[in-house]
Parts: structure tokens; sequence; C-alpha cells
């Protein structure tokens, strides 16, 4: 198996902003694995309040020996060495697994979402997200999501009734409201979730600090909507501690290493009986099209990474009637456009 990989940036088609930060472009690396004249696709994506960097995850991948292992089905033990390189590094474990399920797709030649015997048309619709902006700019920004059947709003400043009812003038779809850990007050928080509940938002992500889990089981307890886990969630590890916290997890590839983690978690969560969302950073269509092949399993889907940025490199998942549609391509199901430089 040859592992190959080059540092690409993501340039955004708008400036970004969520509870904390704006940005205007995402580090990521881009990975190839060869063998057996196959290639598989993998990628790294590093928004900067995760901790990881294009250095380190350069610096990680260049640890890595995949050499040692005869062949790519070896997942559970390429990934249990992977994990033991070092801790953390997420998004750098990522890439290296949506590669080899990408790979071994291939040389099975059946997408994974068939492998996990999953129904292609139960891919939910996903979410569009408005950011964070003036009333008059995120009321066009909502009018010009044509095609989308769901909103995301970003909450967690000192306007969010202002930013809701800009968004609902311009629509009366159902609307997601992220809280990016923004709201600091339990009580206050509960007042303004029943109060998004009759402006028909559908869920709560995040209402409070990731610190603050005895406050959030408070809501949760009496929330009207579902409350999900996002930065509350990394790993498989972490769905038992969050159950009777949260109603739901936020799934995220490059948080929980991957795809083979993820389709775990996604089980995990089901037979706790907690509510299942998959999301993404911004991505090229590479690891949006990995973590679409399971999203025909969860209740909410919010994969609009690809649609952010200006620079994608893959064609995979295509929206069609506002869903991240599946293709029956083998593996992840994308395949490098001709500007995407090949780092062999
Ligand atoms: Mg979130």
């Amino acid at each position: 198996m040859q592992l190959r990989f080059h540092p690409y940036d993501l340039a955004m088609r708008h400036v970004f902003t969520v509870a904390g930060s704006s940005r205007s472009t995402t580090q990521g690396v881009q990975v190839e694995i060869e063998y057996d004249g196959k290639i598989g696709y993998g990628e790294a994506s590093m928004p900067p309040y995760l901790g990881e960097s294009k250095a380190s995850v350069l610096e990680f991948l260049n640890r890595v020996n995949l050499e040692q292992f005869k062949s790519p089905f070896e997942l559970e033990d390429i990934l249990a060495y992977l994990d033991g390189i070092a801790e953390n590094n997420t998004a750098a474990k990522a890439s290296i697994d949506i590669a080899l399920h990408d790979l071994t797709g291939k040389l099975i030649g059946a997408s994974w979402h068939r492998i996990w015997g999953l129904d292609a048309a139960k891919v939910p619709p996903t979410m569009f997200t408005i950011g964070i902006d003036t009333p008059e700019v995120m009321r066009q920004k909502t009018r010009e999501a044509t095609g989308f059947h769901v909103i995301k709003v970003k909450l967690g400043h000192d306007n969010d009734r202002e930013m809701i009812q800009a968004v609902r003038s311009a629509s009366d779809k159902p609307i997601c409201a992220d809280a990016n850990q923004g709201w600091k007050d339990k009580v206050a928080a509960l007042d303004l979730i029943y109060w998004l509940k009759e402006q028909g938002v559908v869920l709560v992500e995040q209402p409070m600090s990731k610190k603050n889990h005895d406050d959030i089981a408070w809501i949760t307890e009496r929330s009207p909507l579902p409350i999900f886990a996002d930065e509350s969630l990394q790993r498989l590890t972490d769905i038992p501690k969050l159950k009777g916290v949260f109603s739901g997890v936020n799934i995220k590839l490059m948080k929980c290493t991957g795809m083979r983690e993820a389709w775990k978690m996604v089980t995990l969560a089901r037979a706790l009986n907690m509510k299942v969302m998959v999301g993404c950073m911004t991505e090229t269509s590479c690891a949006i099209s990995a973590a679409a092949q399971f999203s025909p399993a969860v209740d909410w889907a919010d994969l609009d990474g690809n649609l952010l940025i200006a620079n994608d490199i893959f064609r995979g998942v295509q929206i069609v009637d506002g869903r991240q549609t599946l293709n029956d391509l083998p593996g992840i199901g994308v395949v490098p456009l001709e500007n995407r430089k090949s780092s062999a």
C-alpha cells in the first residue's frame, strides 16, 4: 500500500461566522492510498477551533507506515495502529480511514452504503446553513437557498431572536438552531427554546458549554425540542456519557477518526435510543461523500460543507431535491476532477 498526501486549503465562498470566530479559508490535506491498481481518496479538514493544522496533519501522516500491512482490508488492525500513533489528531486519522474505505470499496466493486446495507433513497434532506450576518443579508441568503428543505441558523450571539425572525420572514421551511455553546443561562436558554419552537425550529444543537453538562441535561429534560450534542461529542466512547444529557448526537468524520468509527457510533447511539445527525466541516466532496455513505441511517443530515467552498476537486454526492444524493460508484463514490493536483 502506497500512501501519498499533500496540503490543499479550502477557499470559502463567503466569510463564515459562528459564535466565537470568522474565517475565509480552511486548512486541508488530501490523501491517496494506492493498492493493486486502485487509488482510494481521503481528506483531512482542519477548522482552527479543533486544534489540528496542516503542519500537525502532515507530521502525523509522515509517521504512518502502511507497508507493514498486507492488505487494506485489515481495516480494524490498521485503524487501531493509527489510533495508537498519537492521541487526538482525529482529522489526520480520518483522512486515512476515508481513503481506506474508498480503496476497499473499489477493490470489492461496491459503494459503502451498499456494503452497510443502506437504502440510498432514505438519505435525509441536508440542512443549508445561513451564517451569522445582518438581518438583510440573512433574508437574502435565505431566499437564495431555494432547493433546500431545511435551514440551519447559527445562534449564540445576543441577537438570536432577530436572526430567526429574519430567516422566518423569508421562508417557512423548518429551521435547525445551532447555539455552538453560546448560551450562558439555562433558564433563559429554555425560555428561548420554547420561543424557537413557536417559530418552526425543529431541533437545537449544543445550547451551552461542553463543560456544563448538568445544565444541558436540565434543559434536555424540559425542552420541547430535541437537543443534539456537537462540541460535547468527539468519539465512540463519549456517547454513553451523553445519554441523559442530550437527545441526540451530531457525528462528524473529522472529529471521530472516520467512517468506521462513525458507523459504530450510529449503531451505539441507536442502541441507547438517541437520535443521530451527521455533520461536517468545510470539506471537498471527498469527505462529504464519505459521510453521506451512512446518512440513510440518520435522522438529520448537515452535509453542506462542499457547497460552501469555491475550489472543490471531486465530483461525488450531488444535491438533488435538497438531498446529498448517493451514486452507485464503488467506495465513497467520488471521481477526482481535472484540477485535482496529483501527489504521485
Ligand atoms: Mg454544530
